[in-house]
């Protein structure tokens, strides 16, 4: 058990992000548990710069932050996509790979000039999400979950659901992408999804 009161009790979080995409997938997740994660601009908190050369350290930064602004819990997602014929990349810097002020078309479109002419073998690639909860801003024992999703990088977009580079990322095995794919059913196999699961179940361990 945390040694004071987490306001994770109240059910109430800050979601150290303030993307659209990720807010919706994380709240469909968490509403069973009646925990509601609100986005970070709602408590007028600025993105933080992320100098961290991992997941895992970017997302620990984003935590932090967030939680010591709002004064509550404070979960942060960092992910991003990587590409194994760009040696990993755009990896963490993912949001900005087509430049600071990029959107996710331009991103897009950076990423299909990059893997022109190569194959459909050749262009496996995987989302990773890395999830970061503090229960508060000194929690000397963050809870740290990740969680990776396989597929392929089309060679033209497919879908007009998700965000980023769902509309370019196909799971074989499903036969779709991930813009294809309706809320619940990307959050059961994806990155986010499986990182979640791993987050709860930690959850409910640490309050039993
Ligand atoms: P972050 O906000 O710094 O963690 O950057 C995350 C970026 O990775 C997003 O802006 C997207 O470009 C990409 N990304 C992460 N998760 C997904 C996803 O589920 N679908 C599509 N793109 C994603």
């Amino acid at each position: 058990m945390p040694e004071r009161p987490t306001g994770l009790d109240a059910g109430r979080m800050v979601l150290a992000s303030s993307n659209r995409g990720k807010l919706r997938e994380i709240n469909e997740i968490l509403a069973p548990l009646h925990i509601s994660a609100r986005p970070q601009s709602e408590f007028d908190i600025e993105p933080v710069d992320e100098t961290g050369l991992t997941f895992v350290e970017n997302a620990l930064l984003k935590a932090r932050a967030a939680a010591e602004r709002a004064d509550l819990p404070a979960l942060a997602d960092d992910s991003g996509l990587i590409v194994d014929a760009l040696d990993g990349q755009p990896g963490i810097h993912s949001a900005r790979y087509a430049g600071p002020e990029a959107d996710d078309e331009a991103n897009n479109a950076k990423l299909l000039r990059a893997l022109d002419g190569l194959p459909p073998e050749r262009r496996s690639a995987a989302f990773f999400c890395c999830m970061v909860l503090l229960r508060h801003p000194l929690d000397p024992a963050p809870l740290i979950v990740t969680g990776s999703w396989r597929g392929e990088i089309l060679a033209s977009p497919r879908g007009d659901g998700g965000f980023g580079y769902d509309p370019l990322f196909y799971d074989r095995q499903l036969g779709a992408t991930a813009a294809e794919l309706p809320l619940g059913e990307k959050n059961r196999v994806s990155h986010r999804g499986q990182a979640l699961k791993a987050l709860l179940d930690k959850l409910s361990a640490d309050r039993q």
